[in-house]
């Protein structure tokens, strides 16, 4: 299960001696979460194959575009939690939920997250399908499922692996006692594109290199997710290397928050690949190899996954910056080369990856030999070549 937010995060607030106790205990409210959704989803992916099959029943002329929007039905006990400051309930049921959408269905206009939902999975259907010439997350045509309004009070997005589908939580941002307290505002999850980039491409990931989730495959697995959701992004807007934020999660955090103080008042969104290690981030990442931040362990967070893939993420921005123009036209198409070249292997490194982009950078521009030497100088540059 991959988590846009990793725990880590959460655990920082726990772990700075200027929050407050109520940031604190919030944090700590969304490590049992995303602890509780990997039991619940573990055991639920567990009692049966009902994960499996419904895929089988792609309507005919849907295959070019074919999604579910799920529901969960804790959202009433959601509200009554926030007006009376009780967190978090004990209510996880087992995904997907109850069926409240489908693609071919008419728009579902009592739920706007709903309609939210299914655009951002159309786009991120549609940068594929038309720029990088792939048929969604299998190349199949393979139906996008979304569950959401997972939880209560639920600080993340995430991507499961055993039913492949994604998960929105609908944020643990809430205005309680008069004050504000959670990190991430409440809708955001669902209502920012880069982050349901992000999730899809887990699936586009595990269906192509497989990287596995842990080490230095596992930092290249969260990298694919980060480039392709700010590319999506960038897509969507039209924007140029050069306009482009470069940010990942911005928007999302809940400003002027309780837990947004102490260390995490300068954080504006969650990750950059422009500037990684900026204190700007709410989860600061090396921008090199060498980098004090670059994590060498093996048991946090599963290796460093979201903290590594910081120097791959910055790797992807010199390339682009340098080649200018728009990112998927040449350093997009290089990446996506390289994330489905036979070469890659659950255990990929960053070196064997980064060997394959150069390669793929020569072999798409053959009469510019260049682009090669751009990729190369970028990966030089962040300690990888
Ligand atoms: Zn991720």
């Amino acid at each position: 299960m991959c988590s846009f937010v990793p725990r880590t995060v959460f655990q920082s607030i726990i772990d700075d001696e200027t929050a407050s106790e109520e940031a604190k205990r919030d944090a700590q409210n969304q490590i049992d979460a995303i602890t509780q959704t990997l039991t619940s989803i573990s055991s639920s992916a567990k009692a049966g194959s009902k994960a499996w099959t419904r895929y089988d029943t792609i309507p005919t002329g849907f295959e070019e575009f074919s999604c579910k929007i799920w529901g969960m039905a804790t959202r009433n006990y959601s509200e009554i939690s926030y007006e009376t400051g009780e967190v978090l309930g004990s209510s996880y049921q087992p995904l997907p939920g109850i069926l409240y959408s489908a693609s071919q269905d008419p728009p579902y206009e009592q739920d706007p997250d709903v309609n939210i939902c299914m655009g951002h999975l159309r786009t991120t259907y549609d940068f594929y399908k038309t720029v990088m010439g792939r048929n969604s997350i299998d190349g199949k045509g393979k139906q996008l499922e979304a569950s959401i309004h997972y939880s209560i009070r639920y600080g993340n997005a995430i991507w499961e692996k055993n039913s492949q589908q994604m998960v929105f939580g609908d944020g643990d941002g809430s205005s309680r006692f008069g004050r504000r307290a959670g990190v991430f505002k409440p809708g955001s999850m669902v209502g920012s594109l880069d982050v349901t980039a992000h999730e899809v491409t887990h699936g586009v990931t595990q269906n192509t290199a497989g990287f596995e989730y842990i080490g230095q495959s596992g930092a290249l697995n969260e990298s694919m997710s980060d480039l392709f959701g700010s590319m999506v992004l960038q897509w969507k807007q039209v924007q140029t290397v050069e306009e482009a934020s470069w940010l990942i999660g911005a928007g999302i955090l809940y400003e002027g928050s309780e837990s947004l103080k102490g260390k995490k008042a300068q954080a504006t969104s969650l990750r950059s690949m422009k500037d990684p290690a900026s204190p700007s981030n709410l989860d600061p990442q090396p921008d090199h190899k060498n980098h004090a931040l670059y994590y060498k362990g093996t048991t946090w967070d599963h290796g460093g996954v979201h903290r590594n893939s910081g120097v791959p993420n910055h790797a992807f921005y010199k390339v682009a910056m340098r080649l200018g123009g728009y990112s998927w036209d040449r350093a997009g198409k290089i990446w996506y080369a390289t994330l489905t070249d036979k070469r890659m292997h659950p255990q990929t490194t960053f070196v064997e990856f980064a060997k394959v982009t150069v390669d793929q950078a020569g072999r798409l521009h053959p009469d510019d030999p260049s682009v090669a030497d751009v990729v190369a100088t970028a990966w030089k540059e962040v300690g990888v070549l």
